[in-house]
């Protein structure tokens, strides 16, 4: 279904901040160059904005530098006073919830429910690591009777961290949340597609009282600015969110230039597995939950959707119907649930996947082609009889495509859910407990879901097995990719 209006180009959305973030000051591009920022319901031009090179990032690592030299005031703050100035920073994401939700909708294209949800777990988020700052503790170590071991954990450095565009604020928090947590400084690289947020989050980090250099954020492209921060030096720590394509290229510039510590979140292509004994309605509606959520751009997205033969036709018939009601369009009308794909070359890529399930043999149920005539929305797609070694049944596709798969055994299917080189996220449906638990230890994936799906907390970790990355995000695991643990041995002399 398509929303009523389809003509989002909300012009009362103030753009503030469309220039490079170093040292708490907005700065021109040193090479002069700015570049255009797409809005996605329309394809037409939000705004230009300043864009960051190799220079650029030289200037930031130098900021960045001093905000970290060991008498710099950030060194020096109480851990307490960190977790201070990092809730004043979340307090000023909900103060300015109704301006950046906009923002990012305008930007991003995801319904303004959607954007209001993310601010407010990315502001809790922001909390959560306030809450860590003093209880990053190491340990003490029985050796022997005349030495005293112990362990600190200290920041790595200056981070570098690289985002994409799907969650544009909450992968910010994600990156940022840990890093200040444990005291480092941060060159941080949205994605060219959607900056306009985050400069917007740098002008708060400045309100909130952050010291210069401590939070630096480039606008720049990949190849560019995001391989100038892979390849520098004097950075010491690379976190990055995206494509595996791009996460092996950051792992090759990372171990040929400085060996800076690498931690990667890349793409999925999830199993989400449907007993023959779940309640189908309940079924039904998570799995359409876990594909077209946020138009398919998740890197957990439940892609391959396994039904057991005994309720295949069934859940077909009801994930159909389900779906044709789908309201896709103007993300600023309140009716819609699904925006548009982020821009045109995933617009095209989404739909050459549209063409090879159906040249493959896929029976397409419904959905399958572009909404309206501008802009870039796709109809949330269904595609039923998808094999196995179908290109939609192995690749990630990013994009509102539900491939609905049959199996007979719990065995067999498990099996083909793990055959993959991805391993982000897994759910299974079922009422039978030990089923339920058999799955979560034999699935491979960082994530495994249990009568729900994408359930993701601030608390509790994120990350992949396999090709879908290294290094765990949120919880008190994402802050070990922030700290170096250093051992102290005294000789009691
Ligand atoms: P991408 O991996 O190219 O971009 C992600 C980030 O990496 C952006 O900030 C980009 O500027 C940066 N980047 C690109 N090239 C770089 C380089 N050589 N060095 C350093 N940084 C670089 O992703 P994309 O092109 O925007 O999307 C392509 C596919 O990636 C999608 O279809 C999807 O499969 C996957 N993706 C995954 C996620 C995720 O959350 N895991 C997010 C976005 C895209």
């Amino acid at each position: 279904m398509m929303s009523s209006t389809n003509s989002s180009s909300p012009s009362n959305i103030e753009i503030k901040y469309t220039k490079i973030f170093i040292n708490n000051e907005w700065h021109k591009a040193e090479s002069g160059k700015t570049f255009s920022v797409i809005n996605p319901s329309t394809g037409e031009e939000i705004c230009q904005v300043e864009e960051a090179n190799r220079v650029d990032v030289d200037k930031a690592v130098e900021a960045a530098r001093k905000a970290f030299e060991i008498d710099s005031p950030w060194r020096k703050l109480e851990p307490s006073a960190r977790g201070s100035l990092m809730r004043q920073f979340a307090s000023f994401l909900r103060r300015d919830i109704d301006y950046l939700s906009k923002l990012e909708t305008l930007n991003n294209g995801k319904p303004v429910e959607e954007s209001i949800a993310d601010i407010n777990v990315s502001a809790d988020c922001i909390d959560y690591y306030a809450g860590w700052v003093d209880k990053i503790v190491g340990e003490t170590i029985p050796f022997s009777h005349d030495s005293f071991v112990y362990t600190r954990h200290e920041p790595v450095g200056i981070c570098g961290q690289i985002i994409p565009w799907n969650y544009p604020i909450m992968m910010l928090t994600w990156k940022l949340g840990p890093a200040l947590a444990c005291g480092n400084v941060v060159i941080l690289k949205p994605a060219e597609q959607t900056p306009l947020t985050a400069l917007y989050c740098a002008a708060l980090i400045k309100e909130a009282g952050f010291p210069p250099g401590v939070v630096n954020i480039l606008p720049g492209d990949g190849p560019e600015c995001g391989n100038a921060i892979a390849v520098h030096e004097h950075i010491d720590k690379i976190a990055f969110t995206g494509s595996v394509e791009i996460g092996k290229k950051i792992q090759i510039a990372a171990a040929q230039s400085n060996l800076k510590r690498v931690s990667l979140e890349l793409g999925g292509k999830s199993p989400l597995i449907i007993c023959e004994d779940a309640d189908l309605d309940f079924a039904v509606n998570i799995a359409h939950r876990a594909i077209f959520n946020n138009a398919a751009q998740n890197c957990t997205a439940g892609t391959r959707t396994f039904v057991h033969a005994k309720i295949y036709d069934e859940f077909i018939a009801r994930s159909v119907a389900l779906t044709k009601k789908r309201v896709t369009g103007d993300p600023f009308d309140s009716n819609t649930k699904q925006g548009p794909q982020i821009n045109e070359s995933q617009f095209n890529k989404i739909l050459d996947y549209i063409e090879s399930g159906k040249k493959n043999g896929a029976k397409l149920e419904c959905g399958g082609a572009r909404v309206g005539n501008k802009g870039y929305f796709i109809q949330p797609t269904i595609f039923s009889g998808v094999e196995d070694q179908m290109q939609i049944a192995r690749e990630e596709i990013f994009g509102p495509v539900m491939s609905i798969l049959k199996f007979d055994s719990y065995d067999e299917v498990l099996t083909r859910a793990n055959d993959t080189s991805f391993g982000l996220g897994a759910g299974v449906i079922t009422k039978d407990l030990t089923r339920a638990l058999s799955f979560a230890q034999r699935l491979q994936s960082g994530s495994v879901w249990v009568n729900d799906y994408d359930v993701i907390c601030n608390q509790a970790p994120f990350g992949g097995f396999k090709q879908s990355g290294h290094g765990r995000e949120l919880g008190r695991y994402g802050l070990e990719e922030y700290y170096e643990v250093k051992t102290v041995v005294i000789k009691l002399v």
